[in-house]
């Protein structure tokens, strides 16, 4: 069959819809698609507070199985279980390719963003991108390839330094909760804040030393400057994207500490930019990250992510599974595709 099923955004709402198989380029792979985790990216996309073209096939952290190759590939691969990586289209020729920073190519298209991505029976991948998923990972498993790549490349950006002992993570999302056990195995102190008591639950059985309820607690800021000598976290990291946590989590950090922020989802933010600079806070950010990295912490079983699979859903419930990040206990959502 030349047709496929595919969970499509067209500016306004989510559809699935029959479409055309994607045609392969000589050095692409045809992935039939398993298994889909619904990032806050697709959210964001969703909820139109993140532009992009339309219509798009939205879905970047993925895992499936190589059904077709172009002419340029190894047909061997076929039948291999595979992941990808999320920025495809690159030239190997601009300046930062030059320097091996991929992830910033000025060519770059991200799949699910920018081009079409994962949330359909099959997905035609350039085969730069494509990594083995380990025999001891489901697909399921292998869905968090990507993300925890990207909490790994917390650290690559912010290498931790002599100083840096706390740690204090908002927002306990699957990214939170992945950052939480890779900051563990690096020795930080951490303190947690999140509204939901069962995501505060998991991150203290990964590791954390204080959990913080925002929803309970007004003065999350005092809380944190009492958990820290008054002084303040040595690195305040935001997962949330939400402006309103930024300037908590600038009073949050200690004069001439850390700050990270990993989402903005496309939102402006305002920043008291004064308290930066006279307290001579360092601003970090970070994005795509080494999958060989995330995938050794998952095959040598470091790090867990079978807690963090909140819900389960096929394809033509892609509404349901969108819908059930509005409950904040939810951590990560899988579309499975058989
Ligand atoms: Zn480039």
């Amino acid at each position: 069959m030349d047709n496929m099923k595919a969970a499509i955004y067209n500016g306004n709402s989510l559809k699935i819809e029959n479409i055309k198989k994607p045609m392969l380029k000589d050095s692409q792979v045809l992935v039939k698609v398993k298994s889909v985790g619904i990032c806050g990216t697709d959210i964001a996309i969703n909820n139109g507070h993140l532009k992009t073209p339309t219509p798009i096939i939205l879905g970047h952290e993925f895992s499936g199985e190589i059904t077709e190759v172009g002419s340029n590939i190894d047909p061997t691969i076929i039948g291999k279980r595979v992941t990808s990586e999320i920025n495809s289209n690159i030239d190997f020729s601009c300046y930062f390719c030059k320097r091996g920073l991929f992830s910033q190519c000025e060519s770059r298209k991200a799949l699910g963003i920018d081009i079409n991505g994962a949330l359909a029976e099959y997905i035609a991948l350039d085969d730069y991108l494509i990594h083995d998923i380990p025999d001891n990972l489901t697909y399921e498993e292998a869905t968090f390839i990507e993300p925890l790549a990207a909490a790994y490349q917390v650290f690559e950006m912010m290498p931790k330094e002599s100083n840096d002992k706390i740690l204090t993570i908002f927002g306990l999302g699957r990214l939170g909760l992945l950052i939480t056990q890779v900051a563990k195995q690096l020795g930080f102190q951490l303190i947690c804040v999140d509204k939901s008591e069962k995501k505060l639950a998991l991150a203290q059985k990964f590791g954390a030393n204080f959990m913080i309820n925002s929803e309970n607690e007004n003065e999350v800021v005092q809380e944190i400057r009492d958990l820290t000598d008054g002084l303040g976290s040595d690195i305040v990291l935001d997962t949330t994207g939400n402006p309103d946590a930024l300037n908590e989590i600038i009073k949050s950090c200690r004069t001439r500490g850390k700050i990270h922020i990993k989402s903005t989802h496309g939102l402006n933010v305002p920043i008291n930019l004064t308290d930066i600079v006279v307290r001579e806070l360092k601003i970090f950010t970070s994005r795509c990250g080494p999958f060989e990295k995330s995938i050794q912490g998952l095959y040598t079983g470091k790090i867990q992510v079978n807690d963090l699979i909140s819900r389960q859903y096929e394809l033509n419930e892609i509404y349901a599974a969108f819908k059930s990040y509005e409950n904040k206990d939810i951590i990560k959502t899988l579309i499975n595709i058989s």
